[in-house]
């Protein structure tokens, strides 16, 4: 049978569109599917509502210093149900501009599951496409646990169906969601506790997890590390965790307990294996640095890969790859190395390159940090005792800057130029020839001795 198409993608989530967008962009014909809600998890479950309710948090939080300043206001609770109708009208906005662009790109979206026929045909809807590439962008989906009354709690996509807020929160994980999703609650008015089965976002700089947990704790978050939840069970007074004898939890009833225990690849039911397509023991598709699948012709990108599960990485790689394949640049690749990111925590915390322990794992007694521990002017104005943390990690004689990490109000705003310059090698010199900006709490970065 003669191709139907030059590619066709699994997924309209962040990988997917940028692909399918970028492919067309050089007069592939595209075929494009999606059961769901165009835009992924990013779009309808993920980033976009979730820092929805962060803005919404951080008015909160900003009615309380209000107050402290001096303003005559009586801090108010959010009226969830209106405000869930605005972030989704926000939504459908991005929905309906995707629409208008996939349309003028001339790409065929279909809305349904594809599953795998062979190695160039995918089957969809009774129907057969084929095309000498397909890229896997499906994404991942929450992990359950094999734990007894796991239904009573709910996960991600859950929080954002809320139609109000919940008096007494468990949270249990301590990664990007738990920590993410259990500020936005404390600030709207949930009385929150994480139990997380090691501690606070594992694989980011200690001393940053560190101060981060104790910034929650004198908010009044329950952060409980080393508790491994091993089961849920419903009485009279509410959602009680088994948490082991020892938590400090053990005793306490919730009204609501959100699983926030890591993300699942959606690879089971698109016939890779019949096809030959290899997955490591979690489930996610193995590629090599080109986005190759073990066989010729499929591709996968995004979270259905075991890169970093971020939508500038869904995206990034999803382009390069449409670059090689139909823009003639033959080495188009992502390099994954330094990527930054931002935990949209109360407050956040932002982070390129190594943290402290992975330098030193790699680079032993070159390494040197420097550190600036402050109070944020706005903080201080209103006698709040909280501090901020930035760390630079350098590297060897010459003091490359290998890592930025922050904490604090503001850095999600920062890190991203930070990011240039440590993909640029900046050394510490470099930042400390750079004039500071004043008074800010960016310029500590510039400033430290
Ligand atoms: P997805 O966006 O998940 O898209 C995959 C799509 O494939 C889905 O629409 C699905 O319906 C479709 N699909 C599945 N099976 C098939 C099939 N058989 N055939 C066709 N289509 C199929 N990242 C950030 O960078 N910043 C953030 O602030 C951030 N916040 C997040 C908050 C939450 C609560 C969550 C859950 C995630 C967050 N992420 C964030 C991660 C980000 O959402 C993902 O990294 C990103 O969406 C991955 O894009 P993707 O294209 O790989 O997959
Ligand atoms: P994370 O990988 O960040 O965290 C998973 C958490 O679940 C960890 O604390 C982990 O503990 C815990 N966990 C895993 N398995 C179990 C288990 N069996 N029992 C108890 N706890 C368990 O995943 P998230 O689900 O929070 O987020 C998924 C991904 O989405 C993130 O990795 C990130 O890439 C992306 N994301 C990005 C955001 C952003 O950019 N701001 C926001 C939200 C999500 P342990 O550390 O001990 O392994």
């Amino acid at each position: 049978m003669p191709s139907t198409h030059d590619l066709i993608v699994l997924g309209a989530g962040s990988g997917g569109l940028a692909t399918a967008f970028r492919a067309a962009r050089h007069g592939a014909r595209v075929a494009l599917l999606e059961p769901g809600e165009l835009g992924g998890t990013c779009v309808n479950v993920g980033c976009v509502p979730k820092k929805a309710m962060w803005f919404a948090a951080q008015m909160a939080d900003a009615q309380q210093l209000a107050r402290s300043y001096g303003f005559d206001v009586e801090p108010g609770p959010l009226d969830w149900p209106a405000f869930v109708a605005r972030r989704q009208g926000y939504i459908d906005g991005i929905h309906a501009s995707y629409r208008k662009r996939l349309d003028e790109a001339g790409i065929e979206v279909v809305p349904a599951h594809g599953r795998f026929e062979n190695e160039q045909a995918v089957v969809v809807d009774g129907r057969r496409l084929q095309a000498p590439h397909i890229v896997i962008a499906t994404g991942a989906h929450s992990r359950q646990l094999d734990v007894p009354g796991f239904e009573l709690g709910i996960d991600s996509d859950g929080f954002f169906d809320l139609q109000a807020c919940p008096r007494r929160v468990a949270v249990i994980g301590g990664g990007y969601i738990a920590t993410e999703l259990a500020g936005v609650l404390h600030a709207l008015g949930a009385e929150v506790d994480v139990l997380a089965r090691s501690h606070l976002l594992r694989g980011f700089d200690a001393e940053l997890t560190e101060a981060l947990a104790q910034s929650m704790r004198e908010q009044g978050i329950g952060v409980h590390g080393h508790c491994q939840a091993r089961g849920l069970r419903r009485d009279e007074q509410g959602l009680r965790v088994d948490c082991g004898a020892a938590a400090d939890v053990a005793n306490k009833t919730y009204d609501s307990v959100l699983w926030a225990v890591g993300r699942v690849p959606n690879s089971s039911d698109l016939g890779l294996d019949e096809v030959g397509v290899a997955r490591d023991a979690d489930g996610h598709v193995q590629v090599d640095a080109m986005q190759d699948t073990t066989v010729p012709g499929i591709h996968a990108i995004g979270d259905v890969t075991a890169r970093p599960a971020l939508t500038p990485v869904a995206i990034a790689a999803g382009r390069q790859l449409a670059e090689r394949l139909f823009g003639g640049r033959d080495d188009a690749h992502l390099d994954y190395d330094n990527i930054p990111s931002v935990v949209f925590s109360h407050p956040p915390l932002a982070s390129v390159g190594l943290d402290e322990d992975s330098a030193r794992e790699r680079h032993g007694d070159d390494v040197r940090c420097y550190h600036s521990r402050f109070r944020p002017m706005q903080l201080a104005l209103a006698d709040i005792q909280r501090k901020a943390l930035m760390k630079l990690v350098c590297v060897g004689d010459e003091e490359r800057v290998v890592g930025v990490h922050m904490l604090g109000p503001g850095v999600d705003e920062m890190v991203q130029g930070f990011a240039v310059a440590v993909k640029m090698g900046a050394r510490k010199a470099d930042f400390d020839a750079t004039v500071a900006v004043h008074p800010t709490a960016a310029e500590e970065l510039v400033l430290m001795g």
